[in-house]
């Protein structure tokens, strides 16, 4: 068994002064919690920007303390035991537990700095002459220095800053407080370093907590009388399990509202690291979002079951383009008034209007900020909802993820998942593997070297595929659609990337590692083998079977043609006995996706856009009777974002005795 943490958000909405019996309205009661938290954060901005030298940095990260013993995990105590701390204002009373949280929230922003310093030395040790497009010796020298897991846009986002400051200034930032300013300080207390001297939290019910805190009652005050025990009742959100631990809350004031966001811990069982027979890869697509496929190992084979499920955000991510774009927009425009602004005096008649649009333009930048990181997140969940309900549907144990550490930045530039991918695909890995603990699906990532490379279907990861824009132009250099000239496979890049990676991590689960301090699961042996498409036998249909009988084609395809319109368009061929060998195989075709098809897929029918914010029509989405799902979709939560539905598996899909390999010639 471990431990699940989520956190809840909650509101609390009045509180009563615990001696007096005085009920303290919420205006009044977020006025005391911002004192609280304003107090907080100016102890630890100056706790954080006294220690932000390279000599302290230097001592944090050594990990020994003045006494000569090793620094305590806990960050309060580390600071302690460094003899770091920071006395209030004088004549301003703040109790020792107060000053703990301080403590705390500067320990693990100085922790969090001594990562992002690790980073940089290990990126200017190795600084290429091109960092923009280091080469494979320079990437592994630069691995070697850096800890386990920096993703590829950590080291981007690092090699960036210090590219700016080398541009400016014509060296290279000795340390990373040359690079950065001591970091902004949150207005919040995270009151976990406290204790029951000026905290206590218990549950009233399956619904309801009491939170019990001290909190001055003036801006600043002068004694220990200057601070009440105030009880305030939350109502917890149904999210949280009626057996869920309660942690140490943290607590801030928002728009005139006081946030607890309350952590809460549930019990889980943990998913075992081997011994998986049916598992989901999935592969971060350049086509689509998430494009996975379900795996089944029987013996040392993997069998997929010819279902591609894509999770497909072209709408999502051309919209965060267009934010993105409008950011940078608004940002250069403060900037511009900004530097017109320095210029005047506040007597200049433009003064006024100038610094006006300032301030608007200013707004305007963090709200659309905000709209990014939102819809960031909605989608990051939304996938990885979607990902864990198709594990789930077909009772997968497992799910295969790349690297996004050993997986460089692929894609053309300008491509629409190519610009959301550092942002969101982390995310998603988060919010998989926190969703995924919550059925016991084990959540291993798999090195993403080569995956899109090399054939599914035959040589076991070394016959080499060939890419092209569309099935129909296999002749041209393209980029979305995989052909194999050894063994004729012709099918969605990503769906065979996504082959690969459930084979990989199928085949190669007995090298499964398991991180000693965050349980994150990694395969870095690289195994390939085959994946065969095997889809259930199906009674044909009488359709089909009069097809068969008469030996006509059930769904005449028109042949590849030349694409240019340079001749009236040909009638299609009619049905002679030429054709009739033929139709022979073709009238086998399933209505399923192929494995080859000659023209591209359709595009998937709907009906008709909904306006936004109309709830979809109730019953739509559900199958019917006969299990037919109306609706092709899976429900996304955003008009423009598409995704396979999932569909459980019965008895009769998942047999393998059933399942029939299909031969590719
Ligand atoms: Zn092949």
């Amino acid at each position: 068994m471990s431990k699940l943490t989520a956190t809840a958000p909650c509101t609390a909405h009045a509180a009563i002064v615990e001696k007096t019996g005085e009920v303290v309205p919420q205006p009044l009661l977020a006025q005391r919690v911002a004192w609280l938290t304003g107090l907080a954060r100016d102890l630890t901005a100056r706790l954080v920007a006294a220690r932000w030298t390279a000599a302290d940095l230097d001592a944090l990260a050594s990990g020994v303390g003045l006494d000569g013993r090793a620094l305590p995990s806990k960050g309060w105590m580390a600071m302690r035991r460094l003899g770091w701390g920071m006395a209030p204002e004088p004549g301003v009373y703040v109790c020792d537990r107060v000053l703990r949280c301080t403590q705390e929230q500067a320990a693990r922003m100085l922790r969090l700095a001594l990562h992002r310093r690790r980073l940089a030395a290990a990126i200017v040790a190795t600084w290429s002459a091109n960092p923009r497009a280091r080469t494979n010796n320079e990437w592994e020298a630069l691995r070697a220095l850096l800890p386990d897991g920096v993703s590829a846009a950590e080291i981007r986002n690092r090699t960036r800053q210090i590219r700016a400051y080398r541009d400016e200034h014509d060296a290279f930032p000795a340390d990373l407080t040359d690079l950065e300013e001591p970091p902004k300080v949150a207005a919040q207390i995270v009151l976990a370093a406290a204790d029951r001297q000026l905290i206590t939290l218990e549950r009233t019910g399956p619904r309801g907590a009491r939170l019990r805190v001290r909190l001055p009652l003036t801006e600043a005050p002068a004694s220990r009388r200057g601070w009440a025990w105030h009880v305030l009742p939350l109502t917890l959100p149904p999210t949280v399990p009626a057996d869920a631990m309660l942690c140490t809350p943290t607590l801030r004031a928002k728009h005139g509202r006081v946030r607890v966001d309350l952590p809460f811990q549930t019990l889980i069982e943990v998913a075992p690291a081997t011994g998986h027979t049916i598992g989901c890869g999935f592969d971060w697509g350049v086509n689509t979002l998430l494009t996975g496929v379900t795996g089944r190992l029987t013996g040392s084979r993997v069998i997929s079951d010819g279902r591609p499920l894509t999770y497909d955000a072209g709408g999502v991510s051309a919209k965060l383009h267009r934010l993105r774009a409008e950011r940078e927009h608004l940002a250069a425009k403060h900037r511009h008034l900004e530097r017109l602004l320095v210029r005047i005096t506040p007597t200049d008649r433009r003064y006024a209007k100038l610094s006006t649009a300032y301030e608007v333009i200013g707004v305007e930048h963090e709200r659309v900020c905000a709209r990014i990181r939102n819809l960031n997140k909605a989608l990051a969940w939304s996938a990885a909802r979607w990902a864990v309900d198709q594990a789930v549907a077909t009772r997968a144990t497992v799910i295969y993820l790349e690297d996004l550490a050993t997986l460089e930045t692929r894609g053309r530039r300008g491509s629409a998942n190519a610009r959301l991918s550092g942002q969101v695909r982390g995310q998603v890995v988060e919010a998989i593997r926190h969703l995924a603990a919550k059925h016991t699906i084990a959540v291993v990532t798999v090195p993403a070297r080569g995956t899109s490379k090399y054939c599914p279907r035959c040589g076991n990861g070394t016959s080499v595929l060939k890419h092209c824009p569309a099935p129909d132009r296999l002749t041209e250099q393209g980029w979305t659609w995989a052909n194999c000239p050894a063994c004729g496979l012709s099918c969605d890049r990503d769906w065979a990337a996504a082959e690969r990676i459930v084979a990989r991590g199928l085949l190669g689960q007995h090298a499964t590692r398991t991180h000693r301090a965050t349980g994150t699961r990694t395969i870095l042996k690289v195994v390939d083998g085959n994946v065969a498409r095997a889809r259930p036998a199906r009674k044909p249909t009488r359709a089909a079977r009069r097809a068969r009988r008469t030996r006509t084609d059930l769904r005449p395809r028109p042949a590849a043609r030349d694409r240019s319109k340079n001749r009236a368009t040909p009638k299609r061929p009619a049905r002679t006995t030429t054709n009739v060998k033929n139709a022979a195989t073709t009238s086998m075709t399933s209505s399923r996706v192929p494995d080859r098809r000659t023209v591209p897929a359709p595009p998937p029918t709907r009906g008709g856009q909904r306006p936004a914010g109309h709830a979809p029509q109730p019953g739509r989405h559900t199958p019917s009777r006969t299990g037919h799902v109306r609706n092709s979709h899976h429900r996304t939560g955003f008009h423009h974002a598409q995704a396979t539905p999932v569909l459980t598996l019965t008895e009769h899909r998942v047999s393998p005795s059933q399942a029939t390999p299909v031969r590719v010639p």
